[in-house]
Formats: C-alpha cells, structure tokens, sequence
C-alpha cells in the first residue's frame, strides 16, 4: 500500500513530516510521498526517518494552478533535483501565498471578524519572516477557536471559499506552466481530486484530454473522499487518455479530521504497483 498525497505541518497540515512517516509505517504503507503546498521543506527529514522505517519517501508538492476550468490543484513527483527550475518556482509561489495570506487576513479583520495575522501564524507554529506554507485551513481553525464559525468546513463555506466575503485570490501560475517545468525537471504532474473542478464528466473527459496532450501523467482516482463509483469511473477517464491512475489521502491530520494516513476513510488501499508505473514515467 501506497499514499501519494500528503500534507505536513511544513504546509496547512498539522503533524509534522517524520510523525506522518511513522503513520504510513503503522499503516503498512511501503512508500509515500509528501506533497505539502508550494513546498518540498519538509522531504529531507521525512526521507531521514523514511530510512530508519524501511519506507521510501518521494520528493512532492501540491501546486493550485490556474485554468479555465477552476482552481486546479496539480501533485508533483520525483522533486529530486533542488535545482531543478521547477523547484525554483515553487519560492514565487510560495512568496505569492504569504502575500494572499497577509491581504486575506486584512481583508477578515475589515469584515470585523475576530482574527489577526499573528494568530494564523501562531495557529501554523510560524513567526514573522518565516510564514511559508500557511493556508487557508490556519484561518479556518483560527476563525473556528474565535466562535466565529463552527468547523473549518462550516470557516470555508462562510468567509474563506470561493464567492465567500472574505474570499481573496492569490496569483497562480498555469497548469501547462507547470506541466513544462516538471519536464525539465525530471517530475512527473498529477491532477488531484479531479471532480473538485465540478465539470460534467463531458467537461471533464475534453479537460483531461487536453491536458494529457500537453504531457500530464497520472489523475488522482483512488482519492480518500472519493466513492468506489467515483474512483472506478475516474481510473477508467485516465486508462482513456493513457494516464497513470494514482491515488492517495490528502491527509491534513486535525485539519481534515476525517483522513488518515494510507487508508483515507478507512477503506483506501492505492496498490504498490502505481508507484512504479509512475517513476516509469518520469521524464
Ligand atoms: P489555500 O492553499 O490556502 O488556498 O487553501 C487550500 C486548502 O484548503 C487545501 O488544503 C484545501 O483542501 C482546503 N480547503 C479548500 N476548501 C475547503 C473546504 N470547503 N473545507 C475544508 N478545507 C478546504
Ligand atoms: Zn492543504
Ligand atoms: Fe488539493
Ligand atoms: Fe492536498
């Protein structure tokens, strides 16, 4: 068994990388791969006790491209190269996110929401001059200990989601953007939790299509909130445009308190074979 979407406390998680190792490993994961926001911090010290467990750790990110279709969140593999330009881009990324990060929590404080930027720092164990990979989740608790809302879903769906008052943009790079990159970067693209897009499965079948054309490699299918029904249908949509169907939890530990590691809701199960599938398709 596998995991290969994974958020740490280097990102909007709340364990910290070597803790989500030591959870794939008492979940019987032979390998995962770490895939915080717009960061790889965190690889180096869950590869370190990755090789004390037997369990191999693969270099990753997640990326929230912008498309036509939506918000596209894109999981990139095989970061092994810190070099690499596509690593290079993930610090105007990151620089990007604390800047939307600072006008978001103004933007909450002018709504007359009880919240300041300090708190969501301290929410995600940062401090000034080090505010990397915090996101919206950070607000969502924030927001949620102030009584302002009464879960981090319920945070979303009041203030911070798409249409939402307090909703602020962030600038994005294009998926294809991202796509070329990890091509000269020895990485491979997935695109995760595909039905987030909310297109119809025609939209969504053209979407995909063309994204392969321009050198997508896998489509998240065995995703931890997603059906049987659903994750069938979308490794069927990938086997059509000849994409690796991958498949992981989106673990977040308390911040998606649903997830766990390796086994999302308790019946996920992405076979060993994928990861190898994969790196066969590294560039
Ligand atoms: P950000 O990268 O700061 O824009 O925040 C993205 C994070 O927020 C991801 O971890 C998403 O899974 C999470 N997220 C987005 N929408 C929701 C929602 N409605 N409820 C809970 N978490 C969400
Ligand atoms: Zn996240
Ligand atoms: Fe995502
Ligand atoms: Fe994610």
């Amino acid at each position: 068994m596998i995991d290969l979407h994974l958020h740490s406390s280097c990102s909007d998680g709340s364990e910290r990388p070597e803790r989500i190792v030591e959870l794939a490993h008492e979940a019987g994961c032979s390998a995962i791969a770490l895939t915080d926001h717009d960061t790889i911090a965190g690889v180096a010290a869950a590869q370190r006790r990755g090789g004390e467990l037997g369990l191999e750790v693969i270099a990753g990110c997640e990326i929230s491209s912008g498309h036509p279709a939506g918000s596209m969140h894109l999981l990139c593999h095989f970061l092994d190269d810190p070099t690499s330009p596509l690593v290079a881009e993930l610090t105007t990324l990151s620089s990007n996110r604390v800047a939307r990060n600072v006008a978001l929590a103004a933007r909450l404080t002018a709504l007359g929401l009880p919240i300041s930027y300090a708190e969501v720092l301290a929410e995600g164990g940062r401090r000034p001059g080090r505010e990397d990979g915090i996101g919206r989740p950070h607000f969502a608790a924030v927001l949620v200990r102030n009584g302002a809302a009464d879960s981090i879903g319920d945070a979303f769906a009041r203030y911070l989601g798409p249409g939402a008052p307090g909703y602020v943009g962030i600038e994005r790079i294009t998926a294809t953007e991202v796509i070329a990159l990890a091509r000269r970067s020895g990485a491979v693209v997935t695109l995760a939790h595909p039905l987030s897009l909310g297109l119809t499965a025609i939209e969504l079948d053209k979407v995909v299509g063309a994204l392969a054309r321009s050198g997508l490699v896998g489509l998240e299918s065995y995703y931890g909130r997603y059906d049987q029904a659903a994750r069938d249908e979308l490794a069927a949509l990938a086997a059509r445009h000849g994409l690796v169907a991958t498949g992981g939890s989106d673990f977040h530990g308390s911040y998606k308190p649903d997830l766990s590691v390796g086994t999302g809701r308790g019946e996920l199960r992405v076979d060993d074979a994928i990861l190898a599938v994969l790196r066969g398709r590294r560039p």
